[in-house]
């Protein structure tokens, strides 16, 4: 059976140019590219030609670019070694519905003695901007807060929070997982000190990832140990990871304006035709700012875990929350933080799609979603009551309430 990947806001398939570019490093090329010798100094020029293709990407100067393992490793960097390289600030920002990448992070350094603030989102995911103003103090060291939410794809206005941060004297990081490779960039530009990347979001491979760290911002390294990295991230390279998420970047920066219309058009597609032809069917989330693959849609009344396994049944892979925290039966802290129903919550599925989701592909999700939805309405604890048309829901039933997870 073939699979029809619809959760690639979870992982990315690795393009095929992307392997080439890896597979020398797992092979010939095995060196170390710290070693004196020329079998393993050579790899330095291929680690180096990737730290510009990245930075071309982000639109920075390479030496701002440093390789870690993922977005987890680099959050997690920016987070502690910005709070650990000033030590008299002990305040920080995030929001509700970060990654828990930064918001595990953030909240173990506020039991180790930081203040912190989470901002709210309003039903759409938006955040209020003067809260955050409300909030920085001078006392504020950083504030984190995400480019592009992983389950619903909602953007942040991140000049604008960068530029209020800084005249607050705050240093600004943001989560641009999501973000990286579907927007374009321009560090020169934009008040932002610490930006995440990871590879294997942009077709790159698992266990690579980047952190830019805009020159002469001060960041302990969280990885002790020899002088990779400038010295700001310890740790024999990754060098096929490495060339692998140069090259990655290199295709998205090429393909970035064409790529993003035509997946923008494909998520366009799938949301009018669900949205059409499924009952009490909505989007979560801004849709006017808005990662151009990524759909977030309730299906009131049924369980998005039953709506998963029909479609995986067919092949179709889509994601009833983000794959980190699914495995939990804990309702997304996205939603639940925008305030979305609990029936709602629960019926939620987000399909994100990438360069190699084709128009067929959307058309077999369209056509067989309205099937999945109605069996499983039909067996609902929570079904509407509908009127006589079938137009529905008129009303809930009685006494109906969250059940106890
Ligand atoms: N931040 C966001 C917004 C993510 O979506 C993810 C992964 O889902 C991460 C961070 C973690 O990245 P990694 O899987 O590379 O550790």
């Amino acid at each position: 059976m073939r699979t029809i990947y619809l959760d690639n806001n979870a992982t990315t398939a690795v393009d095929p140019e992307v392997r080439e570019a890896l597979w020398p490093y797992l092979t010939e090329y095995y060196g170390n590219a710290s070693s004196m010798h020329e079998f393993g100094g050579a790899l330095r020029h291929r680690i180096e030609e990737a730290r510009g293709q990245a930075a071309a990407l982000l639109g920075c100067e390479a030496g701002e670019v440093i390789f870690t393992s993922g977005g987890t490793e680099s959050d997690n960097t920016a987070i502690r070694g910005v709070l650990a390289a000033q030590p008299r600030k002990r305040h920080l920002i995030t929001t509700r519905v970060e990654h828990p990448a930064v918001l595990s992070a953030c909240r173990q350094m506020q039991r180790e003695g930081y203040r912190l603030t989470e901002l709210g989102v309003d039903g759409s995911g938006r955040l209020d901007l003067e809260e955050l103003r409300g909030a920085l103090t001078d006392e504020t060291a950083l504030v984190s807060v995400m480019w592009a939410n992983n389950e619903t794809g909602v953007l942040f206005p991140i000049e604008e929070i960068g530029s209020m941060a800084r005249s607050r004297g705050a240093l600004v990081h943001t989560d641009a997982v999501q973000a990286a490779g579907k927007l374009a960039i321009d560090l020169a530009r934009l008040p932002v000190d610490l930006l995440s990347v990871s590879g294997h979001k942009l077709h790159a491979p698992k266990g690579v990832g980047l952190l830019y760290v805009r020159r002469g911002t001060r960041v302990q390294p969280l990885m002790l140990g020899g002088h990779q990295e400038f010295g700001r991230r310890a740790g024999t390279e990754n060098v096929a990871g490495i060339a692998a998420l140069g090259k990655a970047c290199e295709l998205s920066r090429r393909r970035l304006v064409e790529e993003t219309a035509r997946v923008g058009r494909l998520r366009d597609r799938l949301e009018e035709g669900l949205l059409r032809d499924c009952l009490d069917a909505r989007v979560n989330g801004d849709r006017s700012a808005r990662l151009a693959n990524t759909t977030n849609i309730s299906f009131e009344y049924v369980e998005g875990e039953a709506i998963l396994l029909m479609l995986d049944r067919l092949g179709v892979c889509a994601s009833s929350g983000s794959a980190c925290t699914s495995g939990s039966l804990e309702p997304s802290h996205v939603l639940r933080a925008m305030g979305v129903p609990f029936t709602a919550v629960h019926g939620s599925i987000r399909f994100s799609l990438s360069r190699f989701t084709t128009e067929e592909e959307i058309d077999f999700v369209i056509g067989e979603m309205p099937g999945i939805i109605g069996r499983l309405r039909e067996i609902s604890m929570f079904r509407p009551e509908r009127d006589a048309t079938g137009e529905g829901p008129r009303e809930r039933r009685p006494g109906l309430s969250a059940p106890r997870r």
